[in-house]
């Protein structure tokens, strides 16, 4: 079994959540195994490696999940990017749209610096609007974007095209 059918078969669609007509792509199968979560840690840490990281952010919530084991297990520092309010430091933020209304993240602003290149690690890409987000973030605490990885992409919202810019040469790799 290759990995990437490995994973697949973790991942559960539950129809019409969070409201009706969304399909969502639900990862807790993943996480409880074992074989799989490992595989998942393990290919995105080499991809940290690859790319030339030297710190890992995770998205709230499931990027925290699969970024902070990813972090250990490819040596490096990880960070979190959260939604506003919930960090206690000095803080960055960034609003971006949503389908309905805005949202906003934050990074604390001296978690990085200018000789770092991040991953940011997420488990979905659906409009890529929070990668897009964070993306800023990293830019405007100096460091550089190595990339962003993601378990999945969904293609059909085009996250990708929207991430073009932010990216810039980086890749965006979805497993
Ligand atoms: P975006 O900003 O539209 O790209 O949405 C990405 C965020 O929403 C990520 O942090 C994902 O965790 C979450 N998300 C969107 N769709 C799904 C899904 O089907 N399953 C799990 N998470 C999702």
């Amino acid at each position: 079994e290759s990995t990437r059918e490995l994973l697949l078969s973790r991942i559960r669609d539950i129809p019409d959540y969070p409201k009706p007509g969304v399909l969502f792509k639900d990862i807790t199968p993943l996480l409880a195994d074992p074989a799989a979560f490992a595989a998942l840690t393990d290919t995105l840490a080499e991809l940290c490696v690859r790319h030339g990281a030297t710190k890992v952010v995770g998205l709230e919530a499931r990027g925290f999940i699969l970024a902070a084991p990813v972090a250990v297990r490819a040596g490096l520092g990880f960070v979190p990017v959260r939604k506003a309010g919930k960090l206690p430091g000095a803080t960055l933020s960034q609003a971006y749209e949503l389908e309905y209304g805005t949202a906003e993240i934050e990074i604390h602003a001296g978690d990085l610096s200018a000789d770092d290149r991040i991953m940011v690690i997420d488990d979905v890409l659906a409009t890529g609007g929070t990668a897009e987000a964070s993306l800023e973030l990293i830019r405007r605490a100096g460091a550089e974007v190595a990339g962003v990885a993601v378990l999945m992409e969904l293609g059909f919202l085009d996250g990708r095209a929207r991430l073009e810019q932010g990216l810039a040469d980086a890749p965006l790799e979805a497993l």
